[in-house]
């Protein structure tokens, strides 16, 4: 993630800031260019303006912004229903009047944010084309299975409770569970419907990560009776990735966008240096490096091995456990690099269409 800064005072926003804690603005996340505004009151309650003047509509939070703790600010002319982009997402929320309830539902809606910037930075749609792919639609309900089903991911509230999340983990024999994670692997089943089965690429992703007609939920069942086969590590990057060619892809989907996140958060923080000025003629200009617009896995990969290695040592220094506690076997990198592949492809196609659609003269 990139760093944000207040428009009046230039300090630091973290993503969930909704005042800037040192001059005392009100600031929100402006989804439409992906970064923060600077507010100052306008003549109505509840409505603001750029307070860099920049012009244009009158500004307010999300309606969700008392109960579900949600920054991030709408022009209410293009959102009636007051909702911001992310939020709107929401089908089933939790009832608020109970307050584990609302404290569960503020830290999933925090990963969920996370989740929608990193689809936002892809140019990535939240709408499919087809009844099958559905909008993506987030269900948070307590007790429920988390889960994806034609758009629609699930999440089960006690996932937001730490302690029980831990249970999990242990339970299921995890190295690593976080909200964050599991929304990014139930995104991933979105995606596979949108690019790969309506993307015509059904083909090519089965000669990655195998033959995904084969019975899922028999698949499923042999996973939890039998475990996983001994040598996974040779070929997925978690053991329920073994379970099932959706569950390889979905898995293998969570960990692209956790490197691409991770190294672009570290660029931001200037943890990785700099990239070498590209020479033309006789001037050198720096070489803008967007990780979520990178054209080779190879450039990403290389930033992120030394990268996660670095901070598994600097957590062990501090006595946690590691920060990325997972290798990366060879195979598992062609799957990834098949998933950055297959989001450049769609989403330049998708460009381009905008493109011809725009170029082509409207019919009376
Ligand atoms: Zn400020
Ligand atoms: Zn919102
Ligand atoms: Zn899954």
């Amino acid at each position: 993630m990139r760093t944000f800064h207040c428009t009046h005072c230039h300090t630091r926003l973290h993503f969930e800031n909704s005042t800037c804690l040192n001059c005392g603005y009100a600031v929100g996340f402006d989804y439409r260019n992906l970064d923060f505004v600077t507010l100052t009151p306008a003549g109505t309650p509840g409505s603001y303006v750029n307070s860099a003047g920049r012009g244009g509509h009158a500004l307010q939070y999300c309606s969700n912004a008392e109960m579900a703790a949600c920054n991030w600010v709408i022009d209410p002319t293009e959102h009636p229903n007051g909702l911001c982009r992310a939020c709107d997402l929401n089908r089933h929320i939790p009832d608020c009047s109970n307050p584990d309830h609302k404290e569960a539902w503020q830290r999933i809606e925090a990963a969920k944010k996370r989740l929608i910037y990193s689809i936002l930075r892809f140019g990535l749609p939240l709408e499919g084309e087809t009844e099958a792919t559905g909008r993506l639609t987030f269900d948070f309900i307590n007790e429920a299975t988390t889960g994806h089903m034609n758009g629609v991911i699930t999440l089960d509230l006690r996932e937001a409770d730490g302690v029980e999340r831990e249970r999990r983990r242990n339970l299921l024999d995890e190295p690593y569970r976080t909200l964050l994670g599991h929304l990014r692997h139930e995104s991933g089943h979105f995606f596979w419907q949108l690019m790969i089965a309506e993307g015509g690429k059904l083909d090519v992703f089965r000669n990655v990560f195998g033959d995904e007609s084969a019975d899922y939920q028999a698949a499923l069942q042999n996973h939890y009776d039998q475990g996983p086969p001994p040598d996974w590590q040779g070929s997925y990057v978690s053991a329920y990735a073994s379970a099932h060619p959706w569950e390889d892809w979905a898995e293998t989907w969570a960990h692209y966008l956790h490197l691409v996140s991770a190294v672009d958060t570290a660029m931001a923080e200037r943890m990785l240096p700099t990239p070498a000025p590209v020479k033309r003629g006789f001037f050198a200009r720096p070489r803008p490096v967007d990780p979520y617009r990178e054209l080779s896995f190879a450039n990403l990969q290389n930033m992120w091995l030394p990268l996660s290695v670095g901070m598994n040592s600097l957590s062990r220094a501090l006595g946690h456990p590691d920060f990325y506690p997972f290798a990366l076997a060879q195979p598992v990198g062609r799957k990834l690099a098949f998933i950055h592949d297959t989001i450049g492809a769609f989403t330049r196609d998708r460009s381009k269409a905008k493109r011809q659609r725009k170029q082509q003269p409207a019919v009376a």
